[in-house]
């Protein structure tokens, strides 16, 4: 795998000042695919400066221009596309499924984003002072702060960093140190389209260490943050006490609600991709799956056959659907919730185990909506069966959760499918399929505690941008 080791400031590819050496490791054996010099704050203030720098001359680009490079961007991204996946399969333990998910979002991204310059309308608006006329323009927002996790590193971060740049921001994004070269690629890639210096630069270095100053420096407009409800609940009050716009993508606790007349054939095979896509590291992935009681016993039988099916190993496999765990501090969290799953009175109905950083699939039965695998996001292969008296009681314990962020519900009558996912507190619900969806010209977002702000198309277009009233008086009004 190429290292990607240099930090990408203002078109220059640099090492950072910090005196720090971090290592990026590989989530199959742990072993270090190469180590880099952590950015400083220096370096932070270096990437913003270089971002500023660079707005005006962007921004005043055409939007045919604008377009014009985001289509090269998706070509470069085409062509890398090999590279791409040694890097999130060497960094991430990203199966064959979760590449091409990543590659080919990240290109309709890009595909998609090329409709945005021109998404640049203002209105004129009648006034009711005798010869005044109002306009109103849309303008970017300026420089966009991006944070990115490491689930799902390349989209997560492109999915800013694509729209900011395709309204005429500029941006710094800062990855999560378990997967420091996807910001350091996205760099060859807008590298490789052209693109002028200083529109995208990457920084890498703990959160703990240049996270706060990324957030709090006074170059950012806006920061982009997708990662954990507890640091984002950090970086909104910090963005908040500086009346610094922020939009947070954040945790999830989703649930499958199986209805009585639902075929469980169907709901089985799709709650197998919810569940362990990418090894449930997925902020979508299905935490719980509620099944009404009557077919509760059918639905575990035919799941826990189907779970058993499930090829966990060396994600270079293309027939491996569950690779490795992110890092030993992630098995570590997951293997606690298990722990107290099992200490709370679940019952293990199919029983997983650890090799290093391979998780085989756990499922429990017998789960109550408190359990320490019900109540948290455990963000891996493990999934909890709830059994429900009925529909009513389905909704209510899906909606016992302070978080919002996806769901999904099975049911023969469409319609009535439809009016259950109404009643589900969570900005998306998927009737018969499972909760990780994402369309990049389709809302996405959150509620409760999984976020602020809405991705994708119109909707991204309004958050990295903001509108100006301007008004002239045609006739003396004093
Ligand atoms: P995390 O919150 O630990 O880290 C996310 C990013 O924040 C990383 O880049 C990290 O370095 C940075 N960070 C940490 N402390 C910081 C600070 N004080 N200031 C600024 N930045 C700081 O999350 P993670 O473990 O990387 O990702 C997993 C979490 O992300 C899960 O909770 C998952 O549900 C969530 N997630 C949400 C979405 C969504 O769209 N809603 C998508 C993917 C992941």
């Amino acid at each position: 795998m190429i290292a990607y080791d240099k930090l990408y400031i203002d078109g220059q590819w640099v090492e950072g000042t910090s005196g720090k050496v971090m290592e990026d490791a590989c989530p199959m054996d742990n072993s270090v695919l190469y180590t880099y010099k952590a950015a400083s704050k220096e370096d932070v203030d270096r990437a913003y400066e270089a971002a500023r720098k660079a707005q005006p001359a962007w921004a005043a680009t055409t939007p045919g221009e604008k377009a014009a490079m985001l289509e090269k961007l998706a070509q470069a991204i085409e062509e890398m596309s090999g590279e791409i996946a040694d890097l999130l399969i060497c960094e991430g333990g990203s199966t064959a499924p979760k590449v091409g998910f990543e590659i080919s979002t990240c290109i309709n991204i890009c595909k998609q984003a090329m409709k945005f310059p021109y998404l640049m309308r203002g209105e004129t608006i009648a006034s009711d002072i005798p010869g005044k006329q109002n306009f109103t323009f849309k303008n970017p927002k300026g420089v966009i702060g991006v944070i990115a996790p490491w689930n799902v590193p390349l989209v997560l971060a492109m999915r800013s960093v694509v729209p900011a740049v395709a309204t005429g921001n500029t941006v710094v994004l800062k990855p999560a140190s378990d997967t420091p070269g996807t910001a350091f690629i996205i760099g060859k890639f807008f590298e490789k389209a052209g693109f002028p210096k200083g529109v995208y630069n990457a920084v890498a270095g703990r959160g703990s260490d240049i996270g706060d100053y990324f957030v709090e420096h006074p170059v950012p407009d806006a920061i982009s943050f997708t990662g954990s409800t507890e640091v984002g609940k950090r970086i909104g009050s910090t963005a908040g006490s500086m009346i610094k716009d922020v939009s947070l993508e954040l945790g999830g606790n989703n649930v499958m609600l199986i209805l009585k007349d639902a075929d469980l054939e169907k709901a089985a095979r799709a709650a197998i991709f919810g569940a362990f896509f990418n090894q449930g590291q997925v902020c979508m992935a299905l935490n719980r799956i509620l099944i009404e009681e009557s077919r509760y016993d059918e639905f575990a039988k035919i799941f826990i056959e189907a779970v058993k099916q499930v090829k966990v190993g060396d994600p270079h496999d293309p027939e491996v659907f569950i690779g490795p765990i992110i890092s030993q501090t992630q098995v570590k969290s997951i293997e606690r919730y298990i722990e107290a799953n099992i200490e709370a009175g679940a019952t293990v109905a199919l029983e997983g185990h650890t090799e290093g950083n391979y998780i085989y699939p756990w499922v429990f039965t017998d789960c109550t909506n408190d359990m320490p695998a019900c109540c948290n996001e455990v963000f891996g292969p493990v999934v909890c069966l709830l059994k429900v008296k009925d529909e009513e009681e389905g909704i209510a314990i899906a909606n016992d959760t302070s978080y919002g962020l996806s769901g999904s519900v099975f049911t023969e009558d469409l319609f009535h499918g439809m009016e259950v996912a109404k009643r589900i507190e969570s900005g998306m619900v998927h009737v018969n399929d499972q909760s990780i969806n994402d369309e990049p010209h389709v809302m996405f977002g959150g509620e409760k505690m999984s976020g602020v702000g809405r991705f994708n198309d119109h909707w991204v277009v309004e958050k990295f941008t903001t509108e100006k009233w301007i008004s002239v008086q045609t006739e003396p009004r004093f």
